[in-house]
């Protein structure tokens, strides 16, 4: 028969392990990274009665160092500092090597080159755990002091280190949802993910106003032809930076073929959108492509439409509209914004 301490300790073991369950199901109810982050940070601080946290993690997809991802709390970090951690540093290292929640004190131990750990000595870690899935380091969370001033206890680093483990499954499985929608090349969403949008916007359409552009670099197959192909692909992937640059966090642009790109725009009227694509139609018309010592320029053509309920019953209704629109802009003349 298990004494009370004993049964107390299960009990205990018990209500981690539903908690646990809670927060899996939680995190992988999520295929958004951004929310997915200021989850597993927020249930990493809610665990440890933290104000301040930080998560370090990589940009993107070929980044080689963990960079302090902006949604930090209640750090104060200095706009001068760069807070990223090269993937070949020696806190990395460390960190797959020891595979546990560390203290400043045990990394300090593990660690020689002071500069490295500068980045993580500014946030006065109380506790840093490692986001680690198959032997590979895919982010760091760095908690401040403890409200209560404690130390962990190995429980408590347990736990941290389990939710950690969860939060690395769930990171993982958004970066492959992430990868098997975004065209690798541009960056841009490939067109399989424009059509979901466009299928959503259909189902659930309350009224807003809905934009969407499509463009289509001029005389390409003449740039192509005369420069060559992998020049090409530079001028396809700096129009699409150009377009990831002038649009907002809610607009989504995807690559719809080689050299013709979709812009959906939500919650903008017209006239605005109209601006936003001349303002794109403008950047481009503008930009100086270096190949060699020749400085070479192009255009794009734009076709606008805005989703109406009663035209648009299905995805290729819309595109179909913006489309011909473009055709327009091609026909009369190139490098303009044509509204359909
Ligand atoms: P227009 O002004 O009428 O659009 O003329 P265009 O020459 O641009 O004609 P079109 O849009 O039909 O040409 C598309 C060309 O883009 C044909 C194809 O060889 C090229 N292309 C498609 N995908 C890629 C790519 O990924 N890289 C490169 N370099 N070229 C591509
Ligand atoms: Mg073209
Ligand atoms: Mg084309």
């Amino acid at each position: 028969m298990p004494d009370q301490k004993e049964i107390d300790k299960l009990k205990s073991e018990i209500k981690d392990l539903r908690e646990l369950l809670d927060i899996s199901k939680s995190l992988n109810s999520n295929l958004e990274y951004a929310t997915l982050l200021d989850s597993l940070l927020l249930t990493c601080m809610g665990r440890s009665m933290v104000i301040k946290a930080g998560l370090f993690i990589k940009n993107d997809i070929d980044s080689r160092e963990f960079t302090l991802y902006r949604n930090y709390e209640g750090f104060n970090p200095d706009k001068n500092i760069d807070y990223s951690i090269d993937e070949k540093s020696a806190i990395i290292s460390s960190l797959l090597k020891l595979e546990s929640c560390i203290t400043m004190p045990e990394l300090l131990e593990d660690i020689k080159e002071i500069s490295d750990i500068k980045t993580f000595t500014i946030l006065e870690p109380s506790l840093i755990i490692p986001i680690i899935m198959k032997h590979d380091l895919q982010g760091i969370i760095v908690l401040g002091g403890r409200i209560s001033g404690t130390s962990y206890s190995q429980e408590e680093k347990k736990f941290l280190r389990s939710v950690a483990d969860l939060g690395a499954i769930a990171i993982n499985n958004t970066f492959l949802f992430e990868v098997s929608s975004t065209d690798m090349m541009t960056k841009l969403k490939q067109r399989h993910v424009l059509f979901q949008n466009l299928r959503d916007i259909i189902t659930t359409y309350d009224e807003e106003s809905i934009c969407l552009l499509m463009l289509d670099i001029d005389h390409f197959k003449n740039l192509n032809d005369t420069y060559g192909h992998s020049f090409g692909d530079i001028v396809i992937k700096e129009i699409a930076s150009i377009l990831l640059g002038q649009l907002r966090m809610e607009d989504m642009a995807a690559r719809y073929g080689g050299e013709e790109f979709t812009v959906v725009l939500r919650y903008i009227q017209m006239d605005v959108a109209l601006n936003i694509a001349e303002r794109i139609r403008n950047t481009v018309e503008k930009k100086v492509f270096k190949y060699e010592n020749t400085e070479v320029k192009t255009t794009i053509s734009v076709g606008i439409v805005s989703f109406d309920p009663k035209l648009d019953i299905v995805p290729q209704d819309i595109i179909k509209r913006a489309d011909t629109a473009l055709y327009r802009a091609k026909e009369n003349g190139r490098n303009q914004v044509v509204q359909g």
